[in-house]
């Protein structure tokens, strides 16, 4: 078995129970033992070089067995980009074999009560040049109660600034959150800073940049591995449900005898197809450096989050009571799914950003 298969394997077994009371840290740590924690950093700072077909599929895999493992693949593996492109070679040395190895865990707080999809609303203040100092409350951080470090983004004298903030530190509150719609095992925490200490070799480029170039890698990284991991998401729903219609019987009839349960099989194989393609465009994208690539990913979260959330709908549908069972692997993944369609741009928001790509390049032909 391979490492990644032995990850899946005990995931697979482990995931219910995740839904339930949530990752431990031993999770991240399993992960990076199979090497795929920030996998697409250079093996100079602990990770393989992976390329973005690789960690794709690495996603897809992850996410076909529990959302909040790929989650955590995902949370990791932005932070871990963020730092790689924006940090000095000295932030770089310091944190990337940290990340890589899972010896620090980390988490990105950006939502805050005024600013969702909108980040222009930030609130929470950095102040001091040569040791600053953070206050403000930041909502719904994906493994806040479990990192150790936070990818924090603020305002500043000097503009947006984006910096890595200890949580084990006076000032810093973790507030767990339970029993959300869904990804229930993602250590979801709402946390408040009030002066908190950041050392200035936390920054992340200058001052100005922390919105707009900082947050914007990480949620591009974000974007495209959940992409993957929601294909994987509904490929899983679309096998349960098809295996159930094949083998149930109700009657005289298989439930896959019935129009109407092949019509959703159907309607699922093409949303699968359509987001596969997608995400293998966005792939292709990013290996070439082709500078739509941000678009294609926003395109590739868009499509493979609706299906995720529509193959998951109907899977429950087919699978009936089953699906509606404790351990049911469609049923996790129907609640999860809709999550996929707010987090990283909402539904609504990557239709807008479309439709405005679509009125600059269309035009031109392109
Ligand atoms: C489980 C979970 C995990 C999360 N993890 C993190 C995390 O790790 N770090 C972090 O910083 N945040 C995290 N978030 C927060 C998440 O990023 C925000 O929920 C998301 O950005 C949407 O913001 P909002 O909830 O404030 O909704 P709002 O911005 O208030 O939007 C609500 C709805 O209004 C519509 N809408 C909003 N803007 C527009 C627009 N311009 N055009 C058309 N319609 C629009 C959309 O339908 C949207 O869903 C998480 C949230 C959840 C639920």
């Amino acid at each position: 078995m391979s490492d990644l298969e032995t990850v899946l394997a005990d995931a697979a077994v482990a995931a219910a129970g995740w839904d339930r009371s949530g990752l431990p840290r031993t999770a991240a740590l399993a992960l990076a033992r199979a090497a795929l924690l920030g996998m697409d950093r250079s093996e100079q700072y602990g990770g393989r070089g992976a390329d973005a077909h690789e960690i794709g599929l690495v996603a897809s895999e992850l996410g076909a067995v529990c959302t909040s493992l790929r989650s955590l693949f995902t949370v990791q593996g932005m932070v871990a980009a963020t730092v790689d492109r924006w940090g000095t070679p000295a932030q770089r040395s310091k944190w990337l074999p940290e990340l890589t190895s899972g010896a620090v865990l980390a988490g990105l707080a950006a939502t805050e009560a005024g600013a969702g999809s909108d980040l222009s609303g930030i609130q929470a203040r950095f102040s001091g040049s040569s040791e600053l100092s953070l206050t403000g409350r930041k909502l719904w951080v994906t493994f806040g109660a479990l990192a150790d470090v936070l990818l924090v983004a603020g305002q500043s004298e000097s503009g947006p600034v984006a910096a890595l903030v200890a949580t084990d530190q006076p000032g810093v509150v973790v507030e767990p959150v339970r029993d959300q719609l869904g990804l229930r095992g993602t250590r979801i925490a709402h946390v408040s800073f009030d002066a908190a200490r950041v050392p200035a070799g936390n920054v992340l480029a200058r001052p100005g940049f922390g919105v707009s170039h900082v947050l914007g890698t990480a949620l591009d990284h974000g974007r495209y591995t959940i992409a993957w991991g929601c294909l994987g998401m509904a490929q899983a729903c679309l096998a349960d449900a098809a295996g159930h219609a094949r083998d149930r019987r109700q009657g005289d009839a298989r439930l896959g005898d019935h129009q109407a349960v092949r019509s959703m099989l159907g309607r699922s194989w093409v949303d699968v197809e359509s987001a596969r393609a997608l995400c293998v465009r966005a792939a292709e994208q990013r290996a070439d450096r082709d500078p739509g690539a941000l678009m294609g990913a926003i395109a590739a979260k868009y499509t493979a989050a609706a299906a995720a959330a529509a193959v998951s709908e109907r899977a429950v549908q087919i699978l009936g009571a089953a699906g509606c069972a404790p351990d049911s692997r469609a049923g996790r993944f129907f609640r999860d799914a809709k999550i996929m369609q707010i987090i990283e741009g909402a539904r609504e928001v990557a239709e807008q950003d479309l439709g405005e790509f679509v009125l600059r390049t269309a035009v031109a032909g392109r």
